[in-house]
């Protein structure tokens, strides 16, 4: 590709950024990635990574709750917020260090700034002092997306989840206004780190899109656990008070909080990015618009990740950098699937899910045969904890495939992960039946449920 200063420019080193830069440098491509703030984006910085170690702070509450039915006697716990943020800071900067060096020993150039695109093949990049142009044959855009907080009065008091990860002090009574994963789970870490949660939403359910019975369920698995879940409700305003925030819902409701947290819904970073310039189309709601190749209304253009907006997942993300990459630089006969992703929340106790709701299989195949079992953990026939599971399968009746198949409980995400794989090679509820479990595990329920709840 002569006449060009490089074959792939990446604007944006995120988990797709990344990826596919990698990827196509070790395959001989001459790549440059610009990056405006930490290496390994949202996902290393503000997103999974911090999150889930944060969850695993937030389950030591009760896990030493849990431990006296089993004959420890642990002396009152008390817990260290900054000790744990300066360990989580360490650990980041590991990894921002380690996406350094992947980028670099595959042979990628790596630039510092702020990138904009000037037209089809040419990107600037301001690094503070200089500006410098390339000629790039393809440009990816993965820039990810950003917290998206609505207009209302107050709207400045308010934080979203980039925040909340460096909170000082830690907050003695939390608002989280939301209803979406990202607001369900900051709600169950910081009621686990001692916080007193309320959580408001204004839609009659949490966690719209996952099955009905597992949103209902967690929500009041989350209720038990101590956050004060508000369903219709909406705030009308926030005010500086002498003790903290006051807030006023739109019922009228007060309520008194140290911090609020607007986890309300993100947007893709396509602001100041040039894309006028360089004649990208957008989708009605502000995504670059691609086809199944991740090429955009500009063929040298092509982008992936949060900034296209289909699926806001890690993994999709890289899944959608590979199909770039092979477009480009290898055979070009990867596509990407986005039936039966499976994925978890990290809620008290955890979400995990594959394939389709129980609302979805019926709008699509009509009769079902359903699987549901309720119960209490082994564990906390001991611990004394009121905590339940549920793990639910949905059954295609004409074909005897399992499309769907959802848990919440302990660890759901380590094992629906497997189950996955099931899923995807189509498996029938007579392989889950002569499939032998594990016993004693709240995994093998799945492949001993033998009668349907309906059909
Ligand atoms: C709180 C939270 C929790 C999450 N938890 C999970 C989870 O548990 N599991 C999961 O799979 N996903 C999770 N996600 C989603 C996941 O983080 C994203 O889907 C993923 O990071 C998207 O990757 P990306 O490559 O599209 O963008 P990003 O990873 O966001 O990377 C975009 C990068 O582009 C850079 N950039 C933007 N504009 C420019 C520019 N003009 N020039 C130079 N650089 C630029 C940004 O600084 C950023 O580093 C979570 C997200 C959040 C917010």
């Amino acid at each position: 590709m002569s006449g060009f200063d490089c074959d792939l420019f990446v604007v944006g080193a995120g988990s797709g950024g990344v990826r596919a830069a990698r990827m196509a440098a070790q395959r001989g491509a001459r790549v440059v990635v610009a990056e405006a703030a930490a290496l390994g984006g949202t996902c290393v910085n503000v997103g999974c990574i911090p999150k889930k170690l944060y969850s695993y702070a937030a389950h030591y509450s009760h896990d030493l709750r849990d431990a006296a039915g089993f004959g420890w006697d642990v002396a009152t716990p008390t817990f260290d917020w900054e000790r744990l943020k300066k360990n989580r800071a360490a650990e980041i900067g590991r990894l921002n260090g380690v996406y350094d060096q992947l980028l670099r020993g595959a042979g990628a150039t790596l630039v510092r700034g702020w990138a904009t695109l000037l037209d089809a093949h040419t990107v600037q990049v301001a690094t503070g002092e200089e500006t410098r142009r390339w000629r790039a044959a393809n440009i990816l855009v993965a820039t990810g997306g950003t917290p998206s907080v609505p207009h209302f009065a107050g709207r400045e008091h308010v934080l979203t989840s980039d925040q909340m990860f460096d909170l000082a002090p830690l907050p003695r009574r939390l608002v989280v206004v939301g209803g979406g994963y990202i607001a369900c789970e900051f709600a169950s870490i910081f009621q686990g780190l001692g916080v007193q949660v309320t959580q408001l939403y204004r839609g009659e359910q949490v966690l719209r899109g996952f099955d009905d019975e597992v949103r209902a369920f967690v929500a009041q698995e989350m209720a038990k656990t101590g956050i004060d879940l508000r369903l219709h409700s909406t705030v009308a305003a926030v005010e500086r008070a002498a003790d903290g925030l006051a807030l006023t819902l739109d019922n009228g409701d007060a309520l008194q909080a140290d911090a609020v947290l607007y986890a309300t819904g993100r947007v893709p970073n396509v602001a100041g990015l040039g894309l006028d310039a360089a004649g990208v189309s957008l989708t009605p709601h502000g995504a670059i618009a691609v086809d199944e190749r991740f090429r955009s209304s500009v063929p040298s253009i092509r982008a992936v990740g949060d900034v296209c907006s289909r699926l806001q997942l890690t993994p999709v993300a890289l899944a959608e950098a590979m199909v770039v990459v092979d477009d480009l630089f290898g055979a070009g006969t990867r596509r990407m699937e986005y039936e039966l992703v499976p994925t978890a929340v990290f809620t008290h106790p955890n979400i995990g899910t594959v394939g389709l709701t129980e609302q979805q299989a019926r709008e699509r195949f009509g009769e079902l045969r359903i699987f549901r079992s309720e119960f209490r953990p082994l564990k906390h026939t001991l611990s004394g904890s009121n905590e339940r599971t549920l793990m639910k399968l949905v059954v295609d009746a004409a074909s005897d495939r399992v499309v769907g198949l959802h848990m919440v409980g302990a660890d759901a995400g380590e094992i629906v992960q497997g189950f996955a794989v099931a899923l995807r090679a189509g498996a029938t509820k007579a392989l889950f039946d002569s499939t032998i479990g594990i016993h004693p595990t709240a995994a093998e329920e799945f492949v001993t449920m033998r009668e349907p709840v309906t059909r």
